[in-house]
């Protein structure tokens, strides 16, 4: 079957229409959720998939965006992640060149055991991209050092060492692949949220609940194979189907800062191998802004709009500033986003399926499979392994993965002589109207946050240009004024959050 594009309509009415159950039912339409439904579609299978939010609305739109083998697992000695990890950052810049590009970072060093030290580091990081390498690692001078982080403080570096990973745009890249996973035949739908699980007799899993989170309508979706994807809100739907089951992920988060271009105009990156807490950062140009992260601070539990603490800003600003000519301030900060991990507790109780130490897999006595962790770079991984398992349990007749391969559709860019709505951002008419017709957008908070990313990029900005999105987008989805109001108003109420107080 081919769907030309993702349209709500059509997925709600799939979902009435249909009579049998579907093969898989995915919760979550984040990273991992899309990866299994396109994993499970490209093999075949029916596959719908309930997102009770937006598309990318959780996690997956606020990663650091970076494609990488991961130089915190190498620090740790973990090989075995690293190298299937790169190997996955090569599949996806052959799977989606539009999206992923090749990315020059700089380890400044201050001595000379440590150029030594991260120098010998990325050739083993080297070592284990054999055959899938972005580029090669070297050492440079302070000379040459500075030649490429022109804004590099003086005397903070005595030379470096380059090596070499992927950017992506997240939420670019979770909509080519919804659409690409609509064509092959998956029923896709967002602002759905699985509020209930049903178990037959035998206290099999059969089917869900889910309501409309537009009209408060109620469907019951039947499936033979239900897939929890709901991130850091896994435990939520485990407890849908055993209100006693353990936890299973604890939750940290992470924040970014989104600075001006002018701290750090050139094109290579910066990591920074251990700041004062010991953590790594990056320092990264991103559509021409820069982007500052992260930390990693345990939280109690998970929202859809966490909040970046007074103290992880200052610690960003404060750890961007011994690296930067010029400090930059609280009042610089274009735009704060963050993100959580779901980390991955043990529990020795639970029938584990860990295909890897990076995510992990359970498959509840019902048949809830829950699969989480990972990252964004090892979806497309984590996807056949989950779906290699649903298979093996089911025995749905299904080939192998297909995705390997999968070259991923993308939107057709709008050209660049059209007008942008607003001087800071390239966001033109076309564009709202292309994502509102073809890519679920429902709201100007899903148009700015997540289809383009002027929330992300420029907190102000997207304030100052959502009346004209909100017109637009309620001219195509048939919409009042009132409607007009309510978004403008509770856009700006979000959009001052991504502002330091
Ligand atoms: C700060 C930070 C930086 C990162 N940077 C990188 C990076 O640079 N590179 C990289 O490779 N990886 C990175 N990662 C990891 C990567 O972002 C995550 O692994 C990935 O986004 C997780 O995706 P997910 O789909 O599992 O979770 P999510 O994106 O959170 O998706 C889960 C979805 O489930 C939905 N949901 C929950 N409950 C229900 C329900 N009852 N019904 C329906 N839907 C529901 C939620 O609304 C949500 O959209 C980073 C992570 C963090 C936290």
């Amino acid at each position: 079957m081919t769907i030309s594009g993702l349209n709500r309509e059509t997925s709600l009415q799939r979902l009435r229409d249909r009579p049998e159950p579907w093969d898989v039912l995915v919760i979550g339409g984040g990273a991992t959720g899309i990866a299994v439904a396109l994993d499970a579609a490209t093999r075949g299978l029916s596959v719908a998939l309930a997102e009770q939010s937006d598309f990318g609305k959780g996690t997956s739109s606020r990663s650091t965006k970076l494609v990488h083998g991961g130089v915190r697992y190498l620090r740790q000695g973990n090989l075995t992640l690293v190298r299937d990890a790169l190997r996955e950052r090569t599949r996806l810049r052959q799977n989606a060149p539009h999206v992923v590009h090749d990315m020059q970072f700089l380890v400044p060093c201050h001595n000379w055991w440590e150029r030594f030290f991260y120098g010998v580091g990325m050739k083993v990081y080297d070592l284990l991209a054999t055959g899938n390498s972005f580029g090669r690692s070297r050492g440079v001078s302070l000379d040459e050092t500075l030649r490429i982080v022109p804004t590099l403080r003086r005397g903070v570096s005595r030379g470096g060492v380059i090596y070499h990973d992927g950017q992506f745009d997240d939420t670019r890249l979770l909509f080519d692949m919804a659409l690409t996973a609509a064509s092959q035949g998956a029923c896709l739908t967002n602002y759905l949220a699985v509020t209930a699980l049903h178990h037959n007799t035998d206290g099999r899993l059969n089917g869900v609940d889910a309501i409309d989170q537009e009209t408060s309508q109620s469907y019951r979706i039947h499936a033979k194979c239900i897939v929890n994807a709901a991130g850091p809100f896994c435990d939520a739907v485990r407890h849908l189907d055993d209100p006693s089951c353990a936890r299973l992920v604890a939750a940290s988060q992470g924040v970014h800062l989104v600075l001006p271009r002018k701290f750090f105009p050139g094109e290579t990156a910066l990591m920074v191998p251990k700041t004062s807490d010991g953590r790594l950062i990056f320092i990264i140009p991103w559509h021409d802004h820069v982007l500052v992260g992260t930390t990693d601070t345990p939280i109690d539990r998970a929202t859809l709009e966490p909040q970046a603490t007074a103290a992880e800003i200052d610690f960003l600003l404060t750890t961007a500033a011994i690296y930067l000519q010029e400090s930059p301030t609280r009042g610089d900060i274009l735009s704060v986003f963050t993100g959580i991990r779901p980390l991955v507790k043990g529990d020795p109780s639970a029938r584990t399926a860990s295909l890897s130490r990076d995510h992990v897999i359970r498959i509840s006595e019902s048949g809830l499979v829950t699969i989480t962790g990972g990252k964004w770079t090892t979806v497309r991984k984590m996807a056949e392994d989950c779906m290699d398992q649903v298979i093996a349990k089911t025995h749905f007749a299904a080939p192998k993965s297909q995705t390997a391969n999968l070259r991923l559709q993308t939107r057709v860019e709008s050209p660049d002589t059209l007008e942008s709505l607003h001087k800071s951002c390239r966001l033109t008419q076309p564009d709202i109207q292309y994502a509102v017709q073809f890519e679920m957008a429902r709201c100007v908070e899903d148009m700015l946050a997540r289809r383009s990313r002027m929330l992300f990029l420029n907190a102000r900005a997207a304030i100052e240009v959502a009346p004209k999105v909100a017109h637009l987008i309620a001219q195509q989805l048939g919409r009042d004024n009132h409607w007009i109001d309510s978004q403008v108003s509770g856009f700006t109420a979000l959009a001052q959050r991504y502002l330091p107080s």
